[in-house]
Parts: structure tokens; sequence; C-alpha cells
């Protein structure tokens, strides 16, 4: 991910007004999504404590092993502080922070570090981070819409090209590995995912593509992404060998009337849960609701699941720069499955489709 280094600089600046909002004295966010959207810098998942400490009222600190300090570029909007083998990064940590009254701890800091904390500083309340640098998260700017309409319309690239292929014959697998390399030849840095689910493992909507060989008949359920600058696609299309049976082509139907209404839905001013509603409406009138089985989003950025998540209970306001998935699905056991998903942002007055590829089934041989 590379941004200006003003960017960061004023990513750490909205980090303090919204803690000061919170009443936060310090954020720690450790390994994890935080890290690069603030910082820059993506640590290894490593054992070692890499920690960006940013106190309410003072410079921000990267705290990093002595032998990960070379691979960190200075941004000039936070101080690197490598820590010794030997040292207790633990205690550097508190002490950057000024031994918080309350200190906002990021999702994916180990626990060990984070009952370190609790330990030596027992006075200091510690939140969860994630409902601060969330609200700045979830506000993509132009730039990171950019990267995203990137690597989406890249997916959609690929959605056309595997209209080309041949799916009978093949097995999940093979199809997943064509879908990788489409999802790199087409831009993006890395193929991130390639769910390829035949027939009734298409009831399974997180199913790993195995060896079972596609049919004639079979739907196949391709839910895919990859990476362009640190920004995620994903997006589902549904193919069928051949000629699908009756039962699919009506669920289908109704499938992509939800999914539709789902996207007209999006509009700044309403809650993350009246998406998810008018999905699940549709589904539920035509006699399918226990067959949609998750939410009907998540937003996406520098990870492929984060907020605003699309679901009932999420009262979440949206607003323009949000961008999330619209993806209902029906999953019949021991039959099919089918998913259509969309990235969307929201704008000013309603939302840019992110994909653009056909939402009708894809026949192939
Ligand atoms: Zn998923
Ligand atoms: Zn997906
Ligand atoms: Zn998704």
């Amino acid at each position: 991910m590379m941004f200006p280094a003003a960017d960061y600089a004023a990513r750490l600046d909205s980090a303090r007004r919204v803690m000061d909002a919170h009443g936060v004295d310090a954020l720690m966010v450790s390994v994890g999504a935080d890290m690069p959207y603030l910082a820059g810098y993506e640590a290894p998942q490593y054992e070692r404590l890499t920690m960006l400490v940013v106190p309410g009222d003072g410079e921000a600190t990267l705290l990093v092993p002595r032998l990960e300090a070379p691979a960190v570029i200075d941004r000039g909007a936070f101080e690197i502080l490598p820590w010794d083998e030997t040292d207790d990064p633990v205690a550097i940590a508190l002490g950057v922070a000024g031994r918080p009254a309350t200190a906002a701890i990021g999702d994916h800091t180990w626990a060990r570090f984070l009952l370190g904390m609790q330990a030596q500083s027992p006075t200091t309340r510690f939140v969860p981070a994630t409902p601060l640098t969330s609200e700045l998260r979830a506000h993509k700017d132009e730039a990171e819409i950019g990267w995203l309409r990137t690597a989406g319309h890249a997916a959609d690239r690929v959605a056309a090209r595997l209209v080309a292929e041949r799916f009978s014959g093949r097995t999940e697998r093979e199809i997943a590995a064509i879908t990788r390399e489409m999802i790199v030849e087409e831009g993006h840095e890395v193929a991130a995912f390639a769910i390829v689910a035949s027939g009734p493992n298409g009831a399974s909507p997180h199913h790993e593509p195995a060896d079972r060989v596609i049919g004639p008949g079979d739907p196949v359920v391709l839910d895919f992404g990859g990476r362009v600058m640190g920004y995620f696609s994903d997006t589902t299309r549904d193919f069928v060998v051949g000629e699908p049976s009756a039962a699919y082509v009506a669920a289908y139907e109704v499938l992509r009337e939800a999914q539709a209404a789902a996207v007209d839905a999006v509009r700044p001013g309403i809650a993350a849960q009246d998406i998810d509603r008018t999905a699940r409406e549709v589904i539920t009138a035509a006699g399918y609701g226990e067959h949609f089985i998750h939410r009907t989003g998540h937003g996406i950025g520098i990870e492929v699941h984060e907020e605003p998540y699309i679901i009932e209970g999420n009262q979440r306001i949206l607003k323009p720069g949000m961008a999330f998935s619209v993806e209902p699905g029906i999953y019949v056991p021991g039959q099919f499955g089918m998913r259509i998903e969309d990235i969307v942002v929201v704008t000013g007055d309603g939302s840019e489709a992110l994909n653009l590829s056909s939402r009708d089934r894809y026949t192939v041989e």
C-alpha cells in the first residue's frame, strides 16, 4: 500500500480526534489491518511484538523488533522505536503510551501481549480499538475507492473470461487454479481466494474447492477476489453446465430480484440493516427464507471483510464513501447453492457499482 506520507499524518490526526470523542488516552494496534492503514506498514504475523502506539497528546511511535526495523518505511508521521531481543516490549509499549487510563487495543493483538499489559498496568482500562479504527476505515477517500474500483473491474474481466472455459469434466480444484491465474493476469497483485462450489457443494457458502468432477447440469458458484495496492475485489457469479433443473431456475430468478432490490436500496442515510432486510424480504416472500443462511454483506477495503457489516441489528447509518458487498444467497442442502455478489460504494445520492459483469447465470460447456 503506497499513499503519500502526508496521508498517514492525516490519518493519525483523525485517529486522535476519534480517540478524543471516545475518551481514549492511547490507541495501541498490533498485527492486522489497522497498522498498514495508519502507518503504511504491514507487520509480519510473528510472535515478537510490533505495535503502533498513538497517545492522544503525543507523537505516535511504531515499536518494532530490531531485526524488522530495516523493513519499515519512515513516513515521517511517527517515531520508529526498535526494541532489542532482551528488552521487555510490553513495558516499553506501556511507557510510550504514558500509562494510559484508557487504552484502545487492536483486534489482532496477540492475547499474550494484552494479558502482559493488563498485568503490568492494572489500573488501565482496556477497550477494543475497532469501534474507533472502523470509523476511520469505513469512510474511504477517493484514492481508496479508486483502488477498489480497479480491483472490481479486474474481477469482472475474470468473470467474462471464465465463460469461455470448459467446466464439464474438470474438477473444482482445476477451475479454482484457472481462476486464480486469471485474477493475477487481469491486474491483481495476488489472488486472495477462489471458491468453486459445484452441484450440491454449492449449498456450503465457503466450500473449499476439492476433487469433485463437474458434470452436465451442474450449477457452479464462483466467488473470487484479489488485491490491488492493498485493496480487495470480491465478486460471486453463478455458472451452469448446460441446462439447470427447474428448481434451480426458479430460485435463481428470486435471488436475482433480491440482489437487485438490495443494490437499488443502497443510499446514504439509511441503516446497514435495511439493506439486509430488503434482500431477505424478497427471498423470504418467495419461500426460500430458511435457505438464506448468512448476512447480506460486509464492508471491504484493506481487509476482505470489515465494517460495515450488512446484517440485521447493525443500525450504523450509511454514508458516502462506505464500500461493501451485497451478496444474498440461496442454499438448498443436498441440491444446489447460488449467490450473487457485487461491491458497491455509497455516493451522495445512491451508490456506484464496482462490479459491472452480468448477474445473469452464465451458461458454460
Ligand atoms: Zn464469504
Ligand atoms: Zn465473495
Ligand atoms: Zn464477500
